[in-house]
């Protein structure tokens, strides 16, 4: 007898057009208004005061920029799951490799203390593999920065060199890669938004506004701040959603560049300056992801939300 097939989906297709709580969204607004209302509320936030409370804090204390291109590479591939758990795990991930994580990592020098590192889906043989890989590419490139400017197609957007970076890392993996190894390094081939990749690259290339660090600029000159993809997680989606950034029902890779898109429409040279500001906004819960009237009342960007200040549907509690 034949089996019924398992569905992954529910068989109703989802309406793009309705917020999570199921109200419907308004049209979205033009480019200039849109930007004026955005522009508005980046003057108005501190990058530095909303880093302190993020994974890149991890990585500012380290002076010299091939310190900060290792620890960020290593804190933002462990960037998942709850902001405190991650702190703690990749805070001891980077205390195993000392004050100077560049050296430690090309000298093949990786403290005893890594041994019985366990964080969800990596154990400590992952993070070796996955550290002597990039060993192996910082000394065949200088730095892992040349390492991905040297993958360069010259594409619209860095997603094709994304793919090349992350499959010249596996090249330089010892045997088959464990699903824990692979997880670390997300490949945008394979079907997700490759949000820490895309987070890593922000960090790295962006100049330093005191929440990204602008390493590359001086690592691998040439990298373009504007050809980055928005690093696509749950609150950037469902808030550019609710701008109109996006109608598209999956968080995948070609979500986060038509996001990046329509921000790149407003700051052609510098899309992702709003990715900061925008993604704590939901992070600090001034964003709920259910309707919330005080909380809506009060946000700085309410005048371009398609929940707007008159939303269709709007529910008073
Ligand atoms: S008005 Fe602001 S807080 Fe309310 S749903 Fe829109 S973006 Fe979120």
């Amino acid at each position: 007898m034949q089996r019924p097939t398992q569905r992954a989906y529910p068989a109703k297709r989802r309406n793009n057009n309705l917020s999570s709580d199921g109200l419907v969204l308004g049209a979205p607004k033009r480019d200039a208004e849109l930007k004026r209302h955005l522009d508005r509320f980046l003057a108005d936030v501190d990058p530095s005061a909303i880093a302190a409370n993020d994974p890149v804090a991890l990585v500012r204390p380290y002076p010299d920029p091939h310190d900060r291109e290792v620890a960020g590479f290593l804190v933002a591939m462990l960037a998942y799951g709850r902001v405190a758990s991650i702190k703690d795990n990749a805070q001891r991930a980077l205390d195993a490799l000392g004050p100077h994580p560049a050296k430690a990592v090309d000298g093949g020098r990786r403290a005893k203390k890594l041994d019985g590192f366990v964080y969800r889906f990596q154990k400590n043989d992952d993070l070796v593999r996955f550290l002597t890989a990039v060993r192996r590419v910082r000394k065949q490139y200088g730095s892992l920065g040349a390492a991905f400017v040297a993958q360069d197609t010259l594409g619209a957007d860095y997603a094709e060199v994304m793919g090349r970076f992350v499959d010249r890392l596996l090249a330089a993996v010892d045997g088959e890669p464990s699903n824990g190894l692979k997880f670390l390094l997300p490949h945008p081939g394979r079907g997700g938004a490759a949000k820490r990749l895309c987070l890593y690259l922000r960090w790295m290339i962006r100049p330093d506004d005191g929440a990204d660090l602008g390493v590359w600029q001086t690592l691998a000159p040439g990298v373009d701040t504007s050809r980055l993809v928005i690093p696509l997680d749950t609150h950037i989606a469902r808030i550019a959603r609710y701008l109109g950034l996006t109608d598209r029902a999956t968080d995948n890779l070609v979500t986060a560049q038509e996001i990046t898109s329509v921000l790149r429409r407003l700051r052609p040279g510098d899309p992702l300056a709003y990715d900061l500001a925008l993604c704590h906004l939901g992070i600090g819960g001034q964003c709920p992801r259910r309707r919330d009237v005080e909380l809506c009342s009060a946000c700085p960007i309410r005048a371009v939300c398609r929940l707007g200040p008159e939303p269709k549907g709007w529910r008073r509690r």
